[in-house]
């Protein structure tokens, strides 16, 4: 039977603004088991028959122990599904994954294309982790979807590390190249617009309606080799809105990821 791990990542030292999302991975499994909600993914999988395996909560002493934490709740063939935590954490994350798996394709989703080469004085800043993955080549294609943020040097960076982007001003679902090798998602819930996910640190409006990002998921026809739903900020939040909308995600997640 297929199943997925999850492990949370209770981390967010590297975040540049407020602090928060290290609180997040109990509150989003608890939406899900809080009653408000069915089983059943929008496909039609009923999840209570493929539980998950709770790898648990993870406490961070130093930014690098995330790697060896995350190669531990790695199982060649079981993928793996992250709650963070700020984004910082999916460098370390990706850098586990790639001595496991050779060939990675990253769709990162986002309203930040957080690939500067160093933000105030730290390369592993929440807003560097894809400059850190993609120079050290642990991901083969980067695709970006929801940016509306860019700065002339992450201009510039984009072109450096030839990165598939797609800008919120003129998003357009159909202009995403098919997938074809296996894939990392990687979902910032500031990518969706602040209307519909108040619980992030970075309010940036104009951003992803919740039905954009399910469709988009639900089109995946690679295998998903693992999976982060990072900078919910429970600070933020507004009656559980953004938990509620990280749950789901989960759970398409969860259920999209066992298909392979
Ligand atoms: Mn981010
Ligand atoms: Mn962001």
């Amino acid at each position: 039977m297929k199943t997925i791990n999850v492990q949370g990542i209770l981390y967010d030292e590297k975040s540049s603004y407020l602090r928060g999302p290290a609180k997040a991975p109990p509150l989003i499994r608890a939406i899900l088991k809080n009653g408000s909600g069915n089983s059943f993914t929008e496909a039609g999988k009923d999840l209570s028959q493929i539980p998950y395996n709770d790898k648990g909560d993870f406490s961070i002493d130093d930014y690098f122990d995330i790697e060896e934490i995350t190669g531990k709740n790695i199982e060649e063939g079981i993928p793996l599904l992250t709650l963070g935590g700020d984004h910082s954490i999916t460098y370390p994350i990706l850098k586990a994954h790639a001595k496991i798996y050779p060939l990675i394709d990253i769709l990162h989703i986002d309203a930040h294309a957080d690939i500067y080469d160093e933000f105030e004085g730290d390369k592993y800043s929440h807003a560097c982790p894809f400059a850190r993955i993609m120079e050290a080549g642990l991901a083969k294609n980067l695709i970006q979807v929801g940016i509306r943020t860019l700065s002339t040097h992450q201009k510039e960076q984009i072109s450096k590390y030839k990165v598939d982007l797609h800008e919120m001003k003129n998003y357009d679902h159909s202009k995403l190249k098919a997938f074809k090798n296996p894939l990392y998602i990687s979902l910032d819930m500031d990518a969706f617009d602040p209307a519909f996910a108040p619980g992030v640190s970075h309010h940036e409006p104009g951003g992803l309606t919740p039905r954009q990002v399910f469709d988009l998921i639900s089109e995946i026809n690679v295998p998903i080799i693992g999976a982060d739903i990072v900078e919910y900020n429970p600070d933020r939040d507004l009656h559980d809105m953004t938990a509620t909308l990280a749950a789901k995600i989960m759970k398409e997640l969860w259920g999209k990821m066992t298909d392979f």
